[in-house]
């Protein structure tokens, strides 16, 4: 496979894909499709998908459930992690296509989406390793006749819902560890970009994973509401707005539903007098328009001290100058084509409300011409005040503000000061000034002097408006299970209460 082969839209076929469903390719029980057009070229059609209804959502239900009693909830953690490891090397085999499809859904460079596959690949290696090692607890000091275990079991069946920005990375942030823990599984990805989800499910089934344990159905946001009230679901894993989000809460706190949610971020990046300074502009451009500014991580908020302000800002501009916007096939891309119209029409307004708050548009503002209207020029706005809308909502865009600070505790209060906590990051080669603002600061992940990295070994979610619960990391296989608790009985237990009255005394106040 070559990491700089080009593709030009004449190349692409229409792919029609199925739902997968009790390891089946199916049809929705209506016989709808819908048809996914390339953002980046216009009329270019991309994916064919089955639109989903209630019947096909109790179908993918049922199926879970009946795959979770008939062996998968009982099966060896050696065995399931011998079957993720397999699903590992089908995306490994596959990384290509599956590159090629999530750029045509999504619009975002090929380069990137290669990358995404390979993310996506180690994620399901390091939840095969977690499959083995799901222990619990024992418990021999609780008195003479008594043993305690405690036991992680998985939650059951599993509704997952994801957004169209990573859509296989996102799913394989949950699903793999679902698996490993043993749960099956309901899956709805974005009605954007279906396609590589579906693929997954099919890669799942080829690697032998049994029937009804990986189910996709496919839809748009009524499949997604027929996937949170449903009674046959245990837990509902989301990632996705932080409006949607707040919904599926609500209604899963009414069913006293298990929820897991990833959501929205406008993260902030400290950038300290004491910094490097090259590496930190270097990480403000990667971070404001890697994946188009789509990016729940996009560090949006470059929050810089003022004495360096307005020279990190036009140091940000020319590199921005530089960044390479357009057609999302060539190798050489670096920003493609936002995903759909309503993201360019929120990005405008936004641009439009930075500009009538008073901030100072230092570069960008406007789209740029190409194959489609939805490329978007990277846009630096200086002189950002924390109450403007730009400096607060998450725009999704390749959008960054700028905005002064004099102390380092004003800085963290600049970077608290949102609903949001998804993650911040502080650039200082002060390693005191680094680590009061990382102890300080408000967001699930913390970088000092590095911007976006992430292990599948180390936990991620979010404070606040960015969600509740965590994936990633040995804490994943937690958030998929439930803890049960056994205790035994130890030789004889000497009289029961009923015969012996004078007994109940001692046993008040235990577990009453
Ligand atoms: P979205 O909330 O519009 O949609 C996400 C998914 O939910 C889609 O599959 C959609 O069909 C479905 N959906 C929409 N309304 C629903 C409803 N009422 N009931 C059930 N399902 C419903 O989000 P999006 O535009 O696809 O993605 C962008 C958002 O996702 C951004 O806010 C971004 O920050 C967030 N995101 C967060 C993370 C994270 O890990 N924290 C990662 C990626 C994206």
């Amino acid at each position: 496979m070559s990491l700089t082969h080009d593709y030009s839209a004449a190349e692409i076929v229409l792919s029609t894909l199925t739902q997968v469903i009790d390891g089946q390719d199916a049809e929705s029980r209506s016989g709808e499709r819908f048809i996914r057009e390339s953002p980046a070229h216009r009329d270019l059609q991309v994916s064919s998908v089955p639109l989903a209804d209630v019947a096909d959502v109790d179908a993918a239900v049922s199926a879970a459930r009946r795959a979770l009693e008939g062996g998968w909830r009982l099966m060896a953690g050696s065995e399931r992690a011998k079957l993720l490891h397999g699903v590992a090397e089908l995306i490994r085999r596959d990384a290509e296509h599956l590159a090629l499809m999530e750029t045509l859904e999504s619009g975002k460079p090929i380069s990137q989406a290669r990358s995404e596959v390979d993310s996506t690949a180690e994620l399901w290696e390091y939840a095969a390793t977690l499959a083995r090692h799901n222990v619990g607890d024992a418990h021999n000091s609780l008195g003479a006749d008594t043993f305690a275990l405690v036991v992680n079991e998985p939650v059951g069946v599993v509704g997952m819902i994801t957004p169209w920005n990573f859509p296989l990375l996102i799913v394989s942030q949950k699903l793999p560890f679902a698996l490993a823990a043993g749960n099956t599984s309901v899956i709805k990805p974005s009605e954007s970009t279906s396609s590589t989800t579906v693929m997954l499910a099919r890669l799942c089934r080829e690697a032998g994973i049994p029937n009804g344990v990986v189910n996709v159905v496919t839809g748009d946001k009524r499949v997604g509401a027929a996937i949170v009230e449903h009674p046959g679901i245990d837990m509902l894993s989301f990632t996705g707005s932080t409006g949607v989000g707040r919904g599926i809460a609500a209604r899963a706190g009414s069913d006293l539903k298990r929820v897991e949610l990833e959501l929205g971020g406008k993260n902030p990046q400290i950038i300290s007098e004491k910094a490097d300074l090259a590496a930190a502009v270097d990480a403000a451009v990667f971070g404001g328009y890697f994946n188009g500014g789509q990016c729940c991580n996009s560090g949006s908020r470059l929050i810089v001290h003022t004495s360096i302000a307005a020279e990190f800002a036009q140091a940000v501009a020319e590199r921005t100058s530089l960044v390479a916007v357009g057609d999302p096939l060539l190798a050489s891309t670096r920003i493609g084509s936002l995903v759909n119209d309503q993201q360019l029409e929120t990005i405008e307004r936004y641009v439009r409300e930075g500009v009538a708050a008073g901030a100072t548009l230092l570069t960008g503002g406007s789209r740029r011409e190409g194959s489609s209207e939805l490329f978007y020029e990277p846009t630096i706005f200086t002189e950002v005040a924390p109450g403007m809308s730009i400096a607060n909502d998450e725009i999704f865009g390749p959008v960054l503000s700028v905005m002064p600070f004099s102390t380092i505790d004003e800085a963290v209060r600049i970077a608290n000061a949102t609903d949001f906590g998804l993650s911040a990051g502080i650039w200082s080669d002060d390693i005191t000034e680094a680590l009061t603002a990382a102890r300080d600061l408000r967001a699930g992940t913390i970088w000092v002097n590095r911007w976006m990295d992430g292990y599948p070994e180390v936990p991620f979610g979010g404070y606040g408006a960015s969600g509740i619960g965590r994936e990633l990391g040995r804490q994943a296989l937690a958030e998929f299970s439930e803890t049960k608790t056994i205790q035994l009985q130890v030789g004889a237990r000497a009289t029961r209460w009923v015969d012996a009255p004078d007994q109940i005394g001692a046993l008040g106040g235990r577990g009453a």
